[in-house]
């Protein structure tokens, strides 16, 4: 049989080559290449546009933010998260010598479970952080009403969630800091970059300090903070790409459109819907994979689409709280965490991005089909 071309989990959105060159030209002859260049202002200016957000700080990658936020909010003691998600959200509390506390998710939405956050809160707990997974939105107005009640900072991992709205609002609002992710395999990209969303302008202040060592002016350093600085290049990168977002969210939803009506009847392959009133951002597509009703097991489903070229990946597995530098801790049991081990033996996310072409698609509907 002919060797069928790889299809990839994700394809990073490029901008115009030519396009970028001309606002390299310019940047060669501002000759100022980092800290809060013209174009650092400028695409700042255009995402508070874009994403319907007041403040935001750019920095360089989706880490930083997470682990500059806690500083900014002074974040100590223990803090209430989840082990679905990507490893920098708990390596950010790690690196703050914080306690991560994993409580489950719900199995219905890959979320941290609101309804049980309660128990998980001891008296040395000071935030909650959970991730709005595969760019769903998290129970923000349930999340909230637990951090008013014990007095907990949240701080959203928003890592998935560029663009996405309820009810007309963006998401990024929820919480006392929200953090984006610009790396090159996520919906929008600036090569490596990423975000803190805030809500005025004092903290958008404080961050901008602690992203540039602490400076708050020539001679003046006001925190010990760190170099997370967004440069010129990448941030007129990201102005270009900003431009053809909703272009590549417009040709994702197609492809969510075209698998959900393809696999709605195939018993054991399970997807989630869009939430009504949502505007969603199509950054990845899980299936969940009930092996005794599909008859083949995740991996054996996995390792089967490796075998026709169509390169899946299992996000998230294997669970932070399984990895060693967590799994020591009490909250890391296996039995705390039974909804989130048993999305993570399920989950494949199949390949989404803007350049999936029909005949691809087809291709991995029909080995879901026919495997
Ligand atoms: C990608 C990602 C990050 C980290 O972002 P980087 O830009 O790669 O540092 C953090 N959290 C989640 C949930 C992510 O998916």
């Amino acid at each position: 049989m002919e060797e069928k071309p790889v299809i990839t989990v994700t394809s990073p959105l490029l901008p115009d080559l030519e396009e970028l060159d001309a606002l390299l030209k310019d940047i060669w002859q501002r000759r100022w290449i980092t800290n809060n260049g013209h174009y650092h202002k400028e695409l700042e200016r255009a995402l508070c546009d874009y994403l319907k957000v007041p403040y935001i700080s750019l920095f360089t990658n989706g880490t930083l933010p997470l682990i500059t936020a806690l500083q900014a909010l002074r974040i100590t003691g223990e803090v209430i998260t989840t082990p679905y998600s990507f490893v920098a959200t708990t390596h950010s509390l790690w690196w703050n010598g914080i306690k991560p506390v994993f409580v489950d998710i719900d199995p219905e939405t890959g979320n941290l479970d609101p309804g049980k956050i309660e128990a998980a809160i001891t008296p040395k707990t000071t935030a909650i952080m959970p991730v709005h997974v595969y760019g769903k939105p998290c129970d923000t107005e349930a999340i909230q009403a637990i951090a008013d009640k014990y007095g907990l900072k949240v701080i959203y991992d928003a890592a998935h969630a560029f663009g996405v709205e309820v009810g007309g609002k963006s998401i990024l609002e929820a919480g006392d800091l929200s953090t984006l992710s610009f790396h090159a395999t996520k919906v929008y990209n600036t090569v490596e970059g990423g975000a803190l969303v805030m809500h005025d302008e004092k903290t958008k202040q404080r961050i901008d300090y602690l992203k540039n060592f602490g400076f708050a002016g020539e001679t003046e350093v006001v925190a010990p903070g760190i170099n997370s600085k967004m440069d010129e290049v990448r941030s007129a990168y990201g102005l270009l790409n900003l431009r053809q977002a909703d272009r590549a969210i417009a040709a994702r939803r197609r492809v969510a459109v075209r698998y959900r009506e393809a696999l709605r009847d195939v018993p054991g392959i399970r997807y989630f819907e869009d939430m009504p009133g949502v505007k969603h951002n199509y950054s990845y597509f899980p299936v969940f994979v009930d092996a005794a009703e599909y008859g083949m097991t995740r991996d054996e489903l996995y390792f089967k689409l490796k075998e026709r070229n169509i390169l899946g990946r299992r996000y998230f597995y294997p669970l932070i709280s399984t990895f060693s530098t967590y799994r020591g801790l009490p909250s890391a049991a296996p039995s705390n965490l039974p909804n989130a081990h048993r999305m993570a033996d399920e989950v494949i996310c199949l390949p989404m991005h803007h350049l999936l072409t029909d005949e691809d698609v087809e291709r991995i509907i029909d080995t879901i089909i026919n495997p």
